[in-house]
């Protein structure tokens, strides 16, 4: 049995394969928006072998980007279709996203706590607290292994995301192998509660009294725009609810009867509509670039940020993802927005655990081997402190990061590097919204541009030339020395190309 991760080795997206003898799956199918902007590559996602293009089920614990946002681009990448299992609020909106794709497959629902079968490998899905709409843990048995694929999750009660199934976890305790999520082991001091959050929000709300707001939070996350109507409503603002990620949502949400009665209007604000009375819901307080909140303030969209609007940026930064969080803040700034963010108010809930948190999933889980996913190594790293204080001492960590296999055996399981590749994607610019992919030989000759510049040689009756932009020391030293010893252009082409970093070399003859 063997664990492939998948996704960005350096920003992320939660792509797992789970592989045994006879059968295979992924679990997550999430994106990573890329720390290379500069390249022009907007998100990557995984570039699966043939063997894992094989899988015969994708199962999605919930619907957050870094957890589904690969899904239709895994899909292409397979040779036939497989089966994709989810909870019921994710299997409705997976079914809407895919019927916008050419992958028209309709997700089957897994019911809480109900067993289900993939040839070889039976799992169970154990609803968890979390800042999406639904989130699952997975339990899964495989080749007489039992692992625990914790999702994202909380482990506290009083957050307003439900409650963690201590119970259920207790009854899969001592599991082979627990995979856990890492992204807030670095917090110490206790959390807030759902109280503490909703008077958070009015204080900002407050603030920002005679001004439009905007108030932006995942789509996905029905709670909190519920909870910003109701707030909203009881300080007399209407809610204008933006985006095709929001439409979704209340779609959904109106389903499980989970939208309030009034407060709400799901389009624009007429013209009209007073500054002080008005408050927009907008998707993409993650600074993605294609959300609602980035076009908003870009001036992309129906509805512009203006001057004297006040902006409530209703979450965290994910781990990585820092720079486009706050560069979408600088611009709305620039633009005469006042934002609000979680360092002003208590504007957000994070959905995943504190250290806390973590050493209560591990000493109800009691594992065998924990696998410490999402987040940094610095984080990693803690949740061996963690599991010390928690009983599991740090020889039962497995370190291993995006591009290894985890191999379980008898002992403890191996890693091995397999530089598992994505794939990069530039996002469809204004209304375009398909993304398009990037050839791996473009994404090279970006960087080599950048790295090292770009030397354009030409022959020609009347002598040859050399120009170059932006060339690096050593490119621009090679150069001026062959211009001094009359080095031909042909010759000075080999000599650049088996430099260490060598630039792109245009040769126009
Ligand atoms: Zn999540």
């Amino acid at each position: 049995v063997h664990l492939d991760l998948l996704g960005n080795p350096s920003s992320g997206g939660n792509c797992y394969l789970l592989a045994a003898a006879d059968t295979s799956i992924l679990i997550d199918a999430g994106l990573a928006w890329s720390s290379q902007r500069e390249l022009g590559i907007d998100f990557t996602v995984p570039h699966l072998t043939a063997e894992q293009a094989r899988a015969s089920a994708i199962v999605i614990t919930h619907p957050h980007e870094d957890h589904i946002g690969a899904l239709a681009y895994l899909l292409d990448q397979m040779p036939s279709i497989p089966r994709i299992l989810c909870g019921p609020v994710t299997a409705d909106i997976l079914r809407l996203r895919l019927a916008e794709t050419k992958h028209a497959v309709t997700p089957e629902v897994v019911a809480p706590y109900a067993w289900t079968r993939e040839r070889g490998i039976r799992l169970q899905m154990l609803p968890v607290p979390h800042s999406a709409s639904e989130s699952m843990a997975l339990y899964l048995e495989v080749d007489g292994k039992r692992i625990l694929y914790s999702g994202d999750l909380r482990g506290s009660d009083d957050t307003g995301y439900g409650h963690l199934p201590a119970k259920a976890l207790a009854e899969h305790s001592g599991v082979d192998l627990l995979m856990l999520e890492a992204v807030r082991a670095d917090v110490n001091e206790p959390d807030p509660t759902l109280a503490d959050l909703k008077e958070g929000l009015l204080a900002a709300l407050n603030r920002l009294e005679g001004r439009r707001v905007i108030f932006s939070a995942f789509a996905s996350n029905i709670t909190r725009i519920q909870i910003v109507i109701e707030l909203a409503a009881s300080i007399g603002r209407e809610c204008f609810l933006l985006g095709r990620s929001m439409h979704k949502t209340v779609e959904i949400a109106k389903q499980f009867s989970r939208m309030p009665a009034r407060g709400w209007t799901l389009g624009p604000p007429p013209k009209d509509a007073p500054n002080g009375k008005t408050l927009l819901v907008v998707a993409g307080a993650q600074g993605e670039p294609d959300a609602g909140l980035s076009r908003l303030i870009r001036g992309h969209y129906p509805v512009q940020a203006r001057r004297g609007d006040g902006l409530i940026m209703s979450s965290t930064p994910i781990p990585g993802n820092e720079e486009p969080f706050w560069s979408l803040v600088e611009m709305a700034m620039q633009k005469g927005v006042e934002v609000l963010t979680y360092r002003d108010y208590l504007v957000h809930l994070s959905g995943h655990s504190t250290a806390a948190e973590l050493q209560r999933i591990m000493r109800l889980t009691k594992p065998q081997w924990v696998v410490p996913f999402h987040g940094d190594y610095y984080r990693h790293q803690l949740m061996q402190e963690l599991g010390s204080r928690a009983g599991i001492s740090p020889k039962r960590f497995v370190v291993a990061a995006n591009g290894d296999r985890v191999t379980l055996t008898k002992e403890k399981p191996q890693v091995r590097n397999m530089d598992f590749t994505v794939d990069s994607y530039q996002l469809g610019k204004g209304r375009q919204r398909t993304a398009a992919l990037i050839e791996p030989d473009t994404v090279d000759e970006r960087r080599r541009m950048l790295r090292a510049g770009t030397v354009i040689l030409r022959g020609g009756h009347r002598g040859a030339s050399v120009e170059s932009l932006n060339p690096s020391d050593e490119v621009r030293a090679l150069i001026d020395g062959a211009r001094d010893r009359k080095v031909a252009n042909a010759e000075l082409k080999r000599q650049l190309l088996r430099l260490p970093s060598p630039p792109v070399v245009v040769d126009v003859g």
